[in-house]
């Protein structure tokens, strides 16, 4: 299997399949590598403890620094021509990691490093996380899949980041490094606006500076009219994470976040699509968290429906995270679902490729864009 380097090993439909169902497997066990990973993030909200490589032409996320990763059976051989992707000690492929964005090595006026204030996902995609503390960040009733309070201790990040700011990292991603699309996520600060007045303001700066499509994630906000604000701001697609479709594991793998119900979510899903159009709201959907797998499928189809992506990824047990010793799901069930959610897109007329901006247009930290009938190009599958 191994190939020129950059290259897909076949281009044939068998080995596309083959390709995919390897990233379906690469993102549930991980990567062994030495530390030498320049890109690599640890900590953080969202998946993290991972790096972006270049992967038969297109960019995905890949776990290096979590649990699995240490066991994992591939592992990463560092060359004079570049690192080869091994299985069990054989080669096959080389995987290229993305490189170290410029912007890094720059700092504010003040003295804060770029890289505190926004990060590097994938190759092109420009995401913060414009508040960094969450109202739900208790021992007892914290999100056990979530690490937002672990890289504010551990200083790689600042807790709350200005528009003016956020501005000018952008300006400087956009230019040093052709960043495309931005992504602006937020613990949640309040149970009123969510989070949703901070983000309105950040967008409204940003969008002095750059017209990139801009995604805003945050919980639902009380008042649908900031569906309304956030759209005159600027922002081009938001995400409303409802994080799994069985409300047994939401109740126990999110103590605090489940008081905001399956059917507020729903209800919710409706204004934001009533404002951002179809295939333009988002929502993320953790597998792997013990759900009932008809109950996730109902739920997608339910959401796609609506108009809405459901943005299906594996779990990451993440460092200093409750489920850090967790187990990742299955590659054949994570296939399965894949090919499930992949149709009920396609049911629906929704891809990845017609969303404007934000993780279902990144695709990085899912397979399931390699799943979809509509791809985008590059995407493989
Ligand atoms: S899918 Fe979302 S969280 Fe993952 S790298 Fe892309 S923008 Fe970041």
């Amino acid at each position: 299997m191994e190939d020129k380097k950059g290259s897909l090993p076949d281009a044939g439909a068998a080995a596309a399949l083959e390709q995919a169902f390897r990233l379906v497997d690469l993102q549930n066990k991980g990567i062994r590598s030495s530390n030498a990973l320049a890109s690599g993030r640890r900590g953080g909200a969202g998946p993290t403890d991972d790096a972006a490589f270049q992967f038969g032409g297109q960019t995905v996320m890949l776990p290096v620094f979590n649990g699995p990763a240490e066991d994992s059976p591939y592992s990463l051989l560092e060359g004079e021509d570049g690192f080869k992707l091994q299985f069990e000690g054989k080669t096959l492929m080389y995987l290229d990691p993305v490189a170290r964005p410029n912007f890094y090595d720059l700092s504010t006026a003040d003295g804060i490093p770029y890289n505190k204030i926004a990060a590097l996902h994938s190759s092109d995609v420009l995401a913060s996380t414009v508040i960094q503390s969450c109202i739900r960040w208790d021992p007892n009733d914290r999100c056990k899949f979530c690490a937002i309070g672990h890289s504010l201790a551990a200083g790689s990040t600042v807790a709350k980041k200005s528009p003016a700011q956020l501005a000018e990292v952008v300006a400087a991603a956009e230019r040093l490094d052709g960043i495309r699309q931005i992504t602006l996520t937020t613990g949640t600060p309040n149970e009123t606006d969510r989070g949703a007045l901070h983000l309105t303001e950040c967008v409204k700066a940003i969008r002095k500076v750059s017209r990139l499509p801009i995604q805003v994630q945050c919980e639902p906000p009380e008042d649908a009219e900031w569906y309304w604000r956030l759209k005159e701001a600027g922002a081009n697609t938001i995400g409303l994470h409802v994080e799994s479709f069985d409300e047994d594991v939401r109740r126990e793998m999110m103590p605090s976040k489940s008081s905001i119900t399956l059917e507020t979510y729903f209800d919710a899903f409706e204004k934001a699509v009533a404002v951002f159009g179809r295939n333009q709201v988002t929502t993320y959907v953790i597998l792997g968290m013990g759900e009932d797998a008809e109950k996730t499928i109902v739920g997608c189809s339910r959401a796609a429906a609506l108009g809405v992506y459901p943005f299906v990824v594996p779990l990451r047990p993440l460092r200093g995270t409750m489920l850090e010793f967790a187990k990742p799901p299955t590659s054949a069930y994570m296939d399965d679902m894949y090919r499930k959610v992949a149709d009920l897109l396609s049911a629906a007329s929704l891809s990845s490729a017609d969303s404007m901006a934000g993780c279902a247009k990144c695709g990085a930290c899912s397979a399931l864009p390699s799943f979809e009938k509509n791809k985008a190009p590059g995407v493989m599958g």
